[in-house]
């Protein structure tokens, strides 16, 4: 499988935005997200970061409903079988080795990449259910940038849940779903650059119909690879 590095970055919105409680709209598709938090073990944080997640995936017209399945989360065990459209996002304590070496890799190369999560795609738009973030790299962004790790946390799970919801690889120029969030993006505040772009938002919403994915509104893939990960760049 050919895994390509893309670069992604996260940015801040007001912390009484990223709070605030995300009000469902009447047309807005439902969807429902098990989360399985094996990282962090802070149900408060976690908290945050389902809001954070869900105020960017409602700029697509979507609402989440999150069955928080992490040990001492609300739904924990989530022994309930899975609906078939439920999507999962695991948050794990960090990268497997191979993925560690690729990133000291491009790292001693000058490169500056690292993924921050992870959704393979098939191509065929179906059976995508799962994504992966990689916290030791999001607490890593954190730090050094100065954004709230919850806050870095959401935003990684939207673009991540975004390629599911998108259900085909690459990525757009702009918005949440673009492929390269650099620590100067994350630090700034720019609220265009944390939602879902008009392009991309309709590209979800034909998805959501179940209407074949579209390349039409789609931007030119920075990356086209039936499988990606995502990246903060310097
Ligand atoms: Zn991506």
């Amino acid at each position: 499988m050919l895994q390509t590095l893309v670069r992604t970055a996260g940015a801040v919105l007001c912390t009484a935005a990223v709070l605030a409680a995300v009000p469902a709209h009447a047309g807005d598709t439902p969807i429902v997200i098990r989360l399985y938090d094996m990282a962090t073990g802070d149900e408060s944080a976690r908290g945050a970061a389902m809001r954070t997640a869900s105020a960017a995936i409602a700029s697509a017209g979507i609402a989440v409903s999150w069955l928080d399945c992490s040990r001492g989360g609300e739904a924990h065990p989530c022994r309930t079988v899975r609906n078939a459209n439920d999507l999962v996002v695991r948050v794990m304590p960090s990268r497997g080795p191979a993925e560690q070496q690729q990133a000291a890799a491009a790292i001693s190369s000058g490169d500056g990449e690292v993924q921050l999560g992870f959704t393979p795609i098939d191509p065929s738009g179906r059976g995508a259910v799962i994504a992966t973030i990689y916290y030791d790299v999001v607490a890593s962004v954190s730090r050094r940038t100065g954004i709230g790790a919850h806050e870095l946390l959401g935003r990684a799970i939207a673009h991540e849940v975004g390629h599911l919801l998108l259900r085909a690889p690459g990525h757009g120029r702009s918005g949440l779903m673009r492929p390269l969030w650099t620590d100067e993006e994350l630090m700034q505040s720019r609220p265009g650059d944390w939602i879902f772009s008009e392009a991309d938002r309709r590209q979800v919403q034909a998805a959501a119909r179940g209407s074949a994915p579209s390349t039409s509104v789609r931007a030119t893939p920075a990356i086209d690879d039936s499988s990606e990960g995502e990246a903060a760049g310097r």
